[in-house]
């Protein structure tokens, strides 16, 4: 169905724009159109009779009309407008303040004021993304994962961390969601993924769990990529978990399988990460060639003193042992923690009570 909606939404689009207009699908529920010779006001009508058109065809799905509405953010592209990356900056945080007014409109960008603040920070990191991918601005921290039996270090997980001109080290939850949007993520990932080949060549005895975006579940070049790399190298591919999250998976369940049974043909891992964030479904289990399944730190954190907490983490331990697969808490932050997550039997943690991040080469020499 939500295929349907997107060709819907698209089709919709098309009747409604001239021969000469480019329209074209960013990604997710997300469209560009670009309007040649209009100026402010047409621009503002056509975005707003956009949004009428979507608004009142409905899709209909098993006999029942579902109503769509659609929120745009316009953009002129004019001497103020320097770049492509500007242009669509502007855009988008036009669009977002027509989010916040309730959806369903089209927003201008002005060149002033709020909107402003916001396309300059997204500017700033867009550059600071750019530059750190080009100068090395991108380094990993690691994190063990140990075997809550024998207490060894099974794994280490790998987190990215991003380089400021003035030193300043930025975590991923403040720059992520901006590289997503312009597009970085995939470059980050296959960027990260370099150096933990790397961190593996150099440390044949360890193995390394490492995150893909959700964009990079999509691309269909990824498995060659990662494939070569490690060709002709010493990196055994079974040094390499990657991680993808539950919500990303059963967003992209097809590319996630496809993704999944390539990686692992390879002789490379995966986990399921962040599982039980999203609309947990067991059923995924089942169907993903997955090895490891991480579930949520949310409901790690508070184990011992929240009974159920405890429940949660019991029933995916049993049903993720039950398809055989192991389970691993994150966010163990206490021995109480641990304890209980050795009595019901869960094979690896993760977390500040075992091992808080830090620099990957020194974290993997220990
Ligand atoms: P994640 O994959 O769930 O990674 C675990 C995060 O939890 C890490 O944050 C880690 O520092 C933090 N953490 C570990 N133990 C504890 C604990 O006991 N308590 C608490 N409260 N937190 C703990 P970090 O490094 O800031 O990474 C945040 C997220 O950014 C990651 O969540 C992951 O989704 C993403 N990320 C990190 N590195 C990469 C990367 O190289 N590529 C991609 N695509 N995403 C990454
Ligand atoms: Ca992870
Ligand atoms: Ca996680």
């Amino acid at each position: 169905a939500g295929d349907d909606l997107i060709v819907h939404v698209a089709a919709t689009l098309r009747n409604r724009l001239r021969e000469t207009d480019a329209l074209a699908r960013l990604g997710g529920d997300e469209f560009a159109v670009l309007l040649d010779h209009v100026d402010a006001t047409a621009a503002q009508t056509i975005a707003q009779e956009l949004c009428q058109a979507v608004a009142t065809t409905p899709l209909t799905i098993e006999g029942t009309p579902v109503f769509i509405t659609l929120s745009a953010g316009v953009t002129v592209i004019d001497p103020e407008i320097r770049s492509v990356d500007e242009a669509m900056v502007a855009a988008d945080v036009a669009m977002y303040d027509a989010k916040e007014q309730g959806r369903n409109r089209a927003v201008h960008y002005e060149h002033e004021g709020s909107q402003r603040r916001h396309m300059t920070d997204g500017l700033r990191w867009s550059q600071r993304l750019h530059q750190a991918l080009e100068q090395d601005g991108i380094s990993l921290h690691a994190q063990p994962i140990v075997d809550l039996s024998t207490g060894d270090v099974a794994y280490h997980e790998v987190l990215m961390r991003l380089h400021g001109d003035d030193g300043t080290v930025y975590e991923p939850a403040e720059f992520l969601p901006i590289a997503e949007r312009f597009g970085y993520a995939p470059r980050l990932d296959r960027h990260v993924i370099d150096l933990a080949v790397d961190l593996a060549i150099r440390h044949p005895t360890r193995a390394l769990t490492v995150n893909l975006s959700g964009t990079s579940i999509t691309d269909p070049t990824l498995g060659d990529w990662i494939e070569a790399r490690i060709a002709g190298t010493t990196c055994r591919p079974g040094q390499l978990v990657f991680e993808i999250t539950e919500t990303e998976a059963i967003a992209n369940m097809e590319e996630a399988r496809r993704l999944a049974t390539r990686l692992q043909r390879m002789g490379c891992r995966l986990a399921l990460d962040d599982f039980g964030s999203g609309f947990a479904s067991f059923y995924h289990l089942k169907t993903l060639p997955i090895d490891l399944v991480k579930i949520d730190g949310e409901f790690v954190r508070r184990l011992g003193r929240d009974s159920a907490d405890r429940l949660v983490v019991e029933a995916v331990q049993r049903v993720a042992r039950g398809f055989g697969k192991d389970l691993v808490a994150e966010h163990v932050e206490s021995a109480e923690a641990a304890d209980v997550l050795r009595e019901l039997g869960v094979r690896y943690a993760q977390g500040y009570y075992f091992g808080r991040p830090g620099v990957a080469e020194t974290m993997l020499e220990r």
